[in-house]
């Protein structure tokens, strides 16, 4: 059974119990657009309890009156329908339980977020977001200054959705942006980070970071800012998450102890901006590029042309790579013991320097990665 297919029997399923089910939010904006989604939301004016009576269930923000329904080896996650009051900094809202489908849709972010569909596939569009998803356009749901200012997670959100869907924000909204923009302040940094790594991460990620300069939101979004900027005065495409991070980092390592970013990323960044600055040529050997990895290179690289104007040597990087005759110290032909073995050593701690200087002269194929050549030349040498 496909995923939609059990979507249509958990809707139904539900209306055998007696209440209203649809499908909302974003499945039904890429269903329209023929994109594949892997996320159905459905709303319901039935409460988690009821649901829970139906269906096998995991309790997912119980509090939220928010349940996953497992149906079929699938997850749906069920909301009751709800209406938001009472924003508290701009950002969290007191969440109700709305007896309509209407309030529900209401409540959403923009116009091409708020249509429902039936099981019938018959969508309900109360703020013509048909429409604007045939033309390309954001649009909030009722008077932007106010839904920006009840929540003003929603401006970023208008960047991403531009990003993701390379739609404009209609003017209006666009010009509510700008009114709002000092509300960003009022968000914590680990959701900014949240929203801009899915805009980096998006197909028309310029075009999002673009709205942010246009906005003058980007001014607060302070850890981020040199990283926006900078794609915008380089004219940068297809950024990693990664690489932005570093560009953004590259003044100063911020206490990110409030932002979760994976700690290999983070690592990866705090490596790659300090090589960078200590190589300040952008120049890369075999031996360079074997301790450091190729992904770390690369990322130096990066750092290195963008902020430090260098030239691009990525694709010597990469030849470089390819052609070393090891990857890592365990394609080395021998091993410790196999030094031991061979030689009578005085002191055990000079192994570890022999090994340095056999894996250098096969990184330079000064000595071939053989086993019985190196044990010859640690014979002769050693
Ligand atoms: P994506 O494909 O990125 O997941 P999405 O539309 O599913 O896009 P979600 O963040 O998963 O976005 O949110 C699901 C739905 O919930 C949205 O489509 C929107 O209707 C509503 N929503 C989410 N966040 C907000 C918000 N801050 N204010 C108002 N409505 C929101
Ligand atoms: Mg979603």
């Amino acid at each position: 059974m496909t995923y939609i297919d059990a979507a249509i029997e958990v809707l139904k399923l539900i209306h055998m119990n007696g209440y209203e089910a649809y499908f909302v939010g974003g499945f039904v904006r890429d269903y329209i657009l023929d994109v594949e989604s892997n996320d159905i939301d459905i709303a319901t004016n039935a409460l988690p309890e009821q649901i829970s009576n139906i269906f096998k269930v995991v309790n997912s923000g119980i509090k939220y009156n928010c349940v996953t329904i497992k149906y079929e080896g699938y997850s749906f996650e069920t909301t009751t329908y709800r209406l938001e009051e009472e924003y508290h900094d701009n950002r969290h809202p007191i969440y109700k339980v709305a007896s309509t489908l209407s309030l529900d849709l209401k409540r959403r972010d923009f116009t091409v977020n708020a249509m429902a569909m039936d099981v019938d596939f018959q969508v309900i569009d109360l703020y013509n977001g048909l429409s604007d998803l045939k033309n390309g356009i954001i649009r909030t749901v009722n008077e932007p200054t106010k839904r920006f200012t009840e929540d003003a997670l929603r401006m970023l959100r208008a960047a991403y959705f531009s990003a993701k869907l390379g739609f404009k924000i209609e003017t209006e909204t666009l010009k509510a942006m700008r009114k709002c923009s000092y509300l960003i302040q009022n968000l914590s940094n680990d959701r900014i980070c949240w929203e801009l790594e899915k805009i980096i991460n998006s197909k028309h990620a310029r075009m999002g970071i673009d709205y942010l300069i246009e906005t003058n939101i980007a001014p607060y979004l302070l850890y981020f800012k040199k990283g926006i900027y900078l794609i915008s005065e380089k004219d940068l495409h297809n950024l990693s998450w990664t690489e932005f991070l570093a560009l953004s980092f590259y003044d100063s390592i911020v206490n990110l102890k409030d932002i979760h970013i994976k700690s290999e990323v983070l690592n990866n960044v705090t490596t790659a901006i300090q090589l960078a600055k200590g190589n300040l040529k952008n120049k890369y050997d075999s031996i360079y590029i074997f301790e450091n990895g190729l992904e770390i290179c690369k990322l130096v690289n990066k750092i290195n042309v963008v902020i430090n104007n260098l030239k691009d040597n990525s694709e010597i990087i990469e030849e470089i790579y390819l052609d070393l005759p090891i990857k890592s110290m365990s394609d080395l032909a021998i091993k410790g013991q196999d030094i031991l073995d061979t030689i009578d050593l005085k002191e055990h701690k000079i192994i570890g320097r022999i090994l340095v200087d056999i894996r250098n002269l096969v990184i330079n194929k000064k000595l071939q990665n053989e086993k019985e050549t190196i044990l010859k030349y640690i014979r002769k040498h050693y």
